[in-house]
């Protein structure tokens, strides 16, 4: 037996949402207790309603996010997995990429990877919030032929939004794809894929969108193909070539798929569809008394778009004195507020905006949050830097 986690005041929603809804959880239990056999192989009743529950969790998941053919979207294990596909699949040796400064490790270390094969990769600095200027985007896709403009929609790191639908025209303009993560982004912001313009969109579904770990999604506009990252067996198509099926999704859902995952992603999006405005509503109103608070603690300093501005449910914090590892533990240990100290996967962006040397503590707030879970969690600040 493992003891059972303490009572807590979690703020750490841009790392995974918590807690789940029950409706998540109930059809996370479903998929392995009632539709338990494989999706797509096999036509045998309990093989169709596994099928059943991958196909109306792509539907919903499509509807919420404006794709208009639910094909377009493909189940991956998370953001990761989803931006390794976009990019890889994408960017050839010769390519060139113009790729924001705020950007997680799900991008800059594939970026990385691409780089020792010959993909060149010039960084556009955001400013000290964390936010994009599209009029240095359009300078640097000017300067040289690029391939591809790569931009996240929202920050991890300091909760900026960034000018997503300016800089697909730019990169349009200038015959670029726009490739997308939209781990924050996916349910704490009202997404459409309809209206961005965007070629690509990564999603986490264990964040925003309400799914269990374990599960994303990538949007491929149609017509743009990417090269699979992994072949394998798709429930049908098999023939003698060998070659992986070219139809969509299967083309991009090599192996067996991750049926609670996308059950639980799938009831996460039905919530989202009913209450998400909702929902959104009262996270930002929530987050906003936190970050009023946080910009009232002494010797806290408190990084992102100002208080009024439009912003993701997602802060940082430094102190003059004490360290981000040593106020994320005494937190924790006094008072049971969840909240990550470091650099969050996403040393690009603390570079950006001065915290590289020191990291930060990040405060993110999520559909569960309410407004007594974050005084309670001013207070435990107060107390613990004296
Ligand atoms: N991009 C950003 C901006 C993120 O915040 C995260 C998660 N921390 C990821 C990508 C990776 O997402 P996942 O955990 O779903 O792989």
């Amino acid at each position: 037996m493992t003891d059972a986690p303490r009572a807590c005041v979690y703020l750490d929603h841009a790392a995974t949402s918590w807690p789940k809804p029950p409706e998540v959880i109930d059809a996370v239990v479903a998929a392995m207790r009632e539709q338990g056999a494989n999706p797509g192989r096999g036509a045998y009743a309990m093989a169709l309603a596994a099928s059943r529950v991958v196909f109306e969790a792509r539907r919903v998941c499509a509807d919420l996010l404006g794709v208009p053919d639910s094909r377009d979207l493909f189940f991956t294990s998370g953001c990761t997995e989803a931006c390794n596909l976009m990019l890889k699949g994408l960017l050839s040796p010769g390519d060139r990429v113009v790729v924001s400064s705020m950007e997680h490790n799900a991008v800059s270390r594939p970026l990385h990877a691409l780089q020792q094969l010959g993909v060149r990769v010039d960084v556009v600095s955001a400013d000290a919030t964390g936010t994009m200027d599209a009029a240095d985007v359009e300078r640097a896709v000017r300067l040289a032929p690029t391939r591809a403009v790569v931009c996240q929609h929202a920050s991890n790191v300091t909760g900026a939004i960034q000018p997503i639908a300016d800089i697909a025209d730019i990169a349009h303009e200038n015959g670029a794809l726009l490739l997308v993560d939209g781990a924050q982004g996916g349910g704490h912001l009202d997404v459409d894929l309809a209206t961005l313009s965007v070629d690509a969109y990564a999603l986490s579904g264990h964040k925003g969108m309400l799914g269990p770990q374990g599960v994303g999604l990538l949007y491929l506009r149609p017509g743009l193909e990417a090269r699979e990252l992994t072949q394998g067996g798709t429930g049908g198509g098999s023939s003698e070539d060998d070659a992986q099926p070219a139809g969509r999704p299967e083309r991009y859902e090599a192996g067996t798929p991750n049926t609670p995952g996308i059950a639980g992603l799938g009831a996460g999006g039905r919530l989202l569809a009913a209450n998400g405005a909702e929902w959104r509503a009262e996270e930002q109103r929530v987050f906003r008394i936190l970050k009023a608070g946080l910009l009232e603690l002494p010797g806290v300093r408190v990084y992102g778009p100002a208080l009024d501005a439009p912003t993701v449910p997602v802060t940082c914090i430094t102190h003059d004195s004490l360290e981000p590892d040593r106020i994320a533990f005494l937190l924790d240990r006094q008072a049971g507020v969840a909240v990550r100290s470091g650099l969050h996967c996403a040393p690009w962006a603390h570079r950006t905006i001065g915290t590289l040397g020191t990291g930060a503590v990040r405060l993110s707030v999520g559909h569960s949050t309410t407004e007594t879970d974050v005084r309670i969690a001013l207070a435990a600040l107060a107390e613990v830097l004296g």
